[in-house]
């Protein structure tokens, strides 16, 4: 089935929404999402959504570029981190005017609470900076958007999976998606598309992301000619629960959690004096493991304690309860009574599709863009984030970032027209599915993907070698040629899993790839990306970009220049 729009937005995060809310006032838009448009993972988000309001202490929006720019540890691009710090009070305001029930301090202003790495004074002390409403920011900043894209009409194609993006003479001009609960094919054209995906975490064994992070909008738009971005920067989020990665928000820690080792120490008053457990996520994940090695793990083994038991019943009932559940739940803890056993987890997706801050994709190191195809939100590389992101600072990329290419798009539509189809946009993939439910190879798709992950975990996460890395790139290939040799057991066409598991895995594959040979390029070791064999920062040689391309040699890398405004690189302490 064929379909037109003027525009089409490819997931139903807050990046998605907030796009389309902005495209949907003059055009006709469309929202397609894999999963149910509130089950996106943005509904996740626990902590909260960061701003210099001011609202319970001093704060202005340039401490906050500066708290960006030094957590990105100097690889961000400043005019964008610029771009995000200035706007985000008037995201928030807007937010609030669309019905977001934050928390509110006893005047009634918006509640803010601390969050790592968020500072004062360029770095004097930890400022309140996150707005949030309990831990679930995340929740009512999703529910609201969706609420204001159902007031506008806009249309959702909810569990519709896209597969491929049509690229026509150059220009991207509509998406072919697969409905779950038929396995039909439908063509959607339209003259502009926004990637708006989401994250990868199911790379690794050990993460905190949902199930449909598998990164789809990157690897289809890099199967498609467009570079990604940075993508050996991975953030593992300090606070997983011990062998399940969910996650215990950073809020946690804003509101005075403290993390311990076998001891009972303290133990980042020693690597972080300053702001001690409110250090950037890169940091505290590394320490975390050094104690583990040293030994200082719980009873020796591989995890630390997360203790809230002294923050009181109040500031637990109003602002952590949802993480008292989870704990609970997963962890069988009374968290107010004892700590959690806590591990790094995979979380946040640094690099992806390289953009502009209009959300252009961008082909090459001149910015020169892709027409017609557009990312924002965890899938895109604007870079606000650069080597390492802060918390609280992805809620409010998604909804700047999506705000503006939205806006972009909504230009871009004006002035040019959907060309005439050339060719039969379906014939390939439906080949593809074909081949797939025909073949009768001895290869399990869920086989591949455990080995995947497992390797990942232990070879590209948190510390990385030369040794390693060529190992995990050697593994790839190897499970890559497995790849092809695979067969699906259900051959049904009503959500059909065992199908899309297997286009998922394709899509992970080339990105574990891509984060592998990133990591190995990079002989130096900045944020998130920990190189034991290169310990320094080496910003003569890697003060830039990482960009790969597919080409029919395979992969290839370049390089593109960081954006540095007004903040020289420093060393980072905290
Ligand atoms: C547990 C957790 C807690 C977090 N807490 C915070 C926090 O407190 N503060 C903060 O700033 N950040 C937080 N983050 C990070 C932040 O939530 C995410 O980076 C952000 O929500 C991503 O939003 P998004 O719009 O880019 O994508 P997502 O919300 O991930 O949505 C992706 C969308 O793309 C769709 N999609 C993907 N592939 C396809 C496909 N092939 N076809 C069709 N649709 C597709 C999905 O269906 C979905 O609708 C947290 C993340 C996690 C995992």
């Amino acid at each position: 089935m064929e379909q037109q729009f003027d525009a089409i937005v490819v997931g139903a995060g807050l990046a998605g929404l907030r796009a389309a809310i902005e495209i949907g006032q003059n055009a006709r838009v469309a929202v397609i999402s894999k999963v149910f448009a509130t089950r996106s993972h943005s509904g996740a988000a626990q902590g909260g959504i960061g701003a210099a309001l001011g609202n319970e202490e001093e704060d202005n929006w340039e401490w906050h570029m500066f708290d960006t720019i030094k957590g990105s540890d100097y690889l961000g691009d400043q005019d964008a981190i610029e771009t995000l710090a200035k706007d985000a009070p008037r995201t928030i305001y807007e937010l609030e005017h669309l019905g977001v029930p934050f928390n509110r301090t006893a005047e009634g202003k918006i509640a803010q609470r601390a969050f790592g790495g968020h500072t004062s004074n360029f770095g004097k002390a930890a400022v309140k900076r996150a707005c949030y409403a309990a831990d679930r920011t995340g929740r009512v900043i999703l529910d609201t958007l969706w609420e204001q894209c159902l007031q506008r009409e806009i249309q959702f194609f909810d569990e519709f999976q896209i597969l491929s993006l049509i690229v026509q003479d150059g220009r991207c001009c509509g998406v072919i998606a697969y409905e779950l609960a038929t396995g039909k094919l439908h063509t959607l054209r339209s003259k502009a598309v926004l990637l708006a995906t989401g994250g990868a975490g199911k790379i690794f064994k050990t993460t905190s992301n949902a199930f449909a992070s598998t990164g789809d909008g990157m690897a289809l738009a890099y199967q498609a000619g467009a570079p990604l971005e940075d993508m050996e920067f991975v953030q593992f989020h300090p606070t997983g629960i011990y062998k399940l990665g969910i996650l215990i928000s950073e809020a946690a820690r804003g509101e005075g959690g403290i993390l311990r080792n076998k001891d009972g120490e303290r133990f980042m008053e020693r690597y972080a004096p300053t702001i001690k457990d409110l250090a950037p996520r890169d940091m505290i994940a590394r320490c975390i493991l050094e104690e583990v090695r040293a030994g200082r793990g719980i009873d020796g083994k591989d995890y630390v304690h997360l203790d809230l038991t002294h923050l009181g019943d109040d500031v637990i009932g109003t602002k952590l309860s949802e993480i008292i559940g989870f704990a609970k739940t997963y962890a069988g803890v009374d968290a107010k009574k004892e700590p959690i056993p806590v591990l790094p987890t995979c979380h946040y997706m640094m690099g992806g599709i390289a953009a502009d801050s209009d959300g252009r994709v961008v082909v090459d190191d001149q910015n020169t863009p892709f027409p017609g195809l557009y990312a924002a939100g965890e899938c895109a590389c604007v870079s606000v984030h650069g080597a390492n992101r802060l918390g609280c600072n992805a809620l409010l990329d998604t909804l700047v970032f999506g705000r503006r290419s939205g806006m972009e798009i909504s230009r871009f539509i004006t002035k040019t027209d959907l060309p005439e189809p050339t060719v039969n946009f379906t014939a390939n993939i439906e080949k593809k599915i074909a081949d797939l439910m025909a073949s009768d190879g001895q290869e399990k798709v869920g086989a591949i993907a455990a080995e995947m992950q497992e390797m990942m975990m232990d070879k590209v996460s948190v510390f990385r070698t030369a040794d390693g890395l060529k190992g995990a790139l050697a593994k790839i290939g190897e499970l890559k040629d497995r790849y092809r040799n695979i067969s699906v057991q259900d051959k049904g066409n009503c959500f059909n899993r065992d199908l899309l598991d297997a286009l998922e895995l394709g899509n992970m594959l080339d990105l574990a790839e891509v984060i592998a040979m990133g990591a190995l390029y990079r002989e130096e070791s900045r944020g998130a990306h920990s190189r034991e064999d290169f310990p320094q920062r080496d910003d003569e040689q890697f003060l830039k970009h990482t960009m790969v391309r597919r080409t029919e040699d395979g992969p290839q890398i370049f390089d593109k220049p960081v954006t540095i405004t007004r903040f020289e690189p420093k060393e980072r302490t905290y």
